[in-house]
């Protein structure tokens, strides 16, 4: 029988996080006033010991028994030689992935939901409010805050509350409690509202929601909770890769090429982060984020200063963005609609160590069908587009005659998104082009602001 899965023990789960921040240079976030914002500043909508992982350089960063011990829940996660989509691409290539579809929610989300709740909960905070857009990140968090006893809220993109209910019921059954965003509860969201009642929504509208509500709470005892994007989001998730490489080690294998789907960058900086820090230090690896064309953050957009959400409540980062007033077409993978991308990725693009690439959604659900009728599992709509180029990678692997070593991040499992699914196999999802207008008018809107100081690391 061939090796299918490459398995570690709990004994030898990562016990610290990478954090890449040690190996390179950013432009700092910026406050209302265009000057570099402080970890004070931060204070009333993270608690403090995650700020001071938001702004650490060091390396290695311990990871808590009390994190352990819940993530052992479904951690170490397998990594898998995908050998039946090897044979059906007829590809010399040899494709491994990790599969973060077991956690409880079904994504690689709760890395760092549990790790924020635990902190939060050793700050002494009571209560988390978050946003959620495919409501991944709302059932992860809803979870984690299950896992410490705290009180969650959610606010989910319309959208989405509409399309996928039972999101929903999985928060209400960790005890969250969950609202379609735009809401009439916050001033954020009503404001939305009035312009517009039928918007779809988006995260960034999400995102001021759930600012304003941690810190209009007079109680002192809320604080807010961001599922990706943050440098301290990307490295919780670093255990992904620290054990992918532990397990590629065990077999003697290492990769040529790594990639990753990605919306705010989380699941793909997890896995590639670790491939990074070698790739600074001199290997050559080949790093591809992905994304879809109709939301194409990184390869079509200025890296440039914007917010993170659409009020403007939050700092000034350094990103690849579409403007923080964009509203992505109803797209069927949530996760990846947002205006921007994580500070580090982005600023990793900009040092040309990771090369974005984007795929059309009718591809990346193609691509999702072959992968669910040879490896078997059925793929989260996200992970479709990692999908989408890794086949794209192994057929030119096979072109080229050359044996190339592939990792990729399954990010999770689409047991939820059937009715995507359906929408693909019934012949009604379409792809859809970012008009060039659209980029005109992102620059537009960030015109307002500084410029971020082109960094070379390399
Ligand atoms: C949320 C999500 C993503 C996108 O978020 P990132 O922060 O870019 O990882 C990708 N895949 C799945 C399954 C998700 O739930």
């Amino acid at each position: 029988m061939k090796q299918r899965k490459i398995l570690l023990t709990e004994d030898e789960m990562p016990r610290q996080w990478y954090n890449i921040l040690a190996d390179i240079k950013m432009n700092p976030p910026l406050g209302p006033d265009g000057k570099p914002i402080g970890p004070e500043d931060l204070a009333p909508v993270f608690p403090m010991n995650l700020i001071e992982q938001e702004v650490s350089t060091e390396r290695w960063i311990d990871i808590p028994e009390g994190i352990l011990d819940v993530l052992s829940i479904w951690r170490p996660a397998p990594l898998f030689r995908a050998y039946n989509l090897e044979k059906a691409l007829g590809t010399p290539a040899r494709i491994y992935y990790k599969y973060e579809g077991y956690s409880p929610p079904g994504s690689h989300k709760p890395n760092t939901a549990v790790a924020q709740a635990y902190y939060n909960k050793e700050f002494g905070i009571k209560k988390l409010t978050t946003e959620t857009g495919a409501g991944q990140w709302g059932s992860a968090l809803a979870f984690a805050c299950s896992q410490y006893g705290l009180e969650c809220k959610v606010y989910m993109v319309r959208i989405s509350f509409d399309q996928k209910p039972y999101r929903k019921s999985m928060m209400q059954t960790w005890g969250a409690n969950c609202v379609a965003s735009p809401s009439s509860e916050t001033k954020a969201g009503r404001a939305i509202l009035e312009k517009d009642p039928d918007t779809p929504g988006s995260l960034g509208i999400a995102i001021s929601e759930a600012v304003e509500a941690a810190v209009s709470d007079e109680s002192g005892q809320t604080r807010y909770s961001l599922g990706s994007v943050l440098n301290h989001v990307m490295l919780h998730q670093t255990i992904i890769g620290l054990e992918a490489k532990k397990q590629l080690e065990k077999i003697g294998e290492y990769p040529d090429i790594v990639i990753g789907c990605a919306g705010g960058g989380s699941n793909f900086a997890g896995l590639a982060f670790p491939f990074a820090h070698d790739v600074i230090n001199g290997k050559e690896v080949a790093i591809y984020p992905v994304e879809p064309t109709a939301c194409p953050t990184m390869t079509r957009a200025p890296f440039a200063y914007d917010h993170g959400d659409t009020a403007g409540y939050t700092p000034l980062l350094p990103m690849h963005s579409l403007g923080h007033t964009f509203v992505p077409p109803p797209l069927h993978a949530g996760g990846l609609r947002y205006h921007g991308m994580a500070p580090t990725v982005s600023q990793l693009i900009v040092d040309g160590i990771m090369e974005p690439k984007a795929f059309g959604q009718v591809e990346t659900y193609e691509a999702g069908i072959l992968c669910a009728r040879t490896e078997g599992v059925i793929a989260a709509p996200e992970t479709n587009h990692a999908l989408a180029c890794v086949i794209d990678e192994a057929k030119k692997a096979k072109e080229e005659g050359k044996e190339k070593v592939i990792l990729f991040n399954w990010s999770g499992h689409g047991l939820i998104d059937l009715a995507a699914y359906d929408k693909f196999m019934s012949g009604q999802l379409e792809d859809f082009d970012f008009p060039a207008d659209d980029i005109a008018e992102a620059e537009k809107v960030l015109e307002q602001y500084p410029k971020p100081e082109i960094i070379k690391n390399v």
